[in-house]
């Protein structure tokens, strides 16, 4: 199930700045931190509706991130670099109540798997191009 194309980056900014432009409703406040949260039993999120993976399987292979401000993973103001992980292999959810947006990825350790999420925050959206290394 794999086949639909990657969502494109204008349609992710799209996403975003109609996210930008709302505020959010009960269920989605409680989901607006602005770095990666794990997703625990209590949080809500069952009211979300995917709309897509940012980038194919392919795309999983490459764990490289990018923090070029020294920011790490779970930094509330690290970019979201599309094409870098764990971008690449994020699905994109919207509420239909609110628009808002979130990223959502899993986290595949040794003995765990862990759901994280995010919301889609339009000023850290960025493409950069992948180094030499
Ligand atoms: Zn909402």
């Amino acid at each position: 199930m794999t086949g639909s194309p990657p969502i494109a980056e204008t349609e992710l900014r799209a996403h975003a700045a109609e996210a930008g432009a709302h505020p959010r409703c009960a269920d989605c406040t409680a989901l607006q931190k602005p770095g990666w949260e794990s997703i625990s039993g209590a949080m809500q999120t069952s009211h979300l509706q995917r709309v897509g993976a940012l980038g194919t399987e392919a795309d999983w292979e490459r764990l490289d991130e990018y923090h070029p401000q020294g920011t790490n993973l779970w930094s509330p103001e690290a970019p979201i670099a599309l094409g870098w992980h764990p971008y690449n292999r994020c699905t994109l959810w919207r509420c239909p109540r609110c628009t808002g947006a979130f990223l959502r990825y899993t986290e595949y350790g040794g003995y765990y798997e862990e759901e994280r999420i995010r919301p889609l925050q339009a000023a850290l959206i960025c493409a950069p191009p992948f180094g030499g290394g």
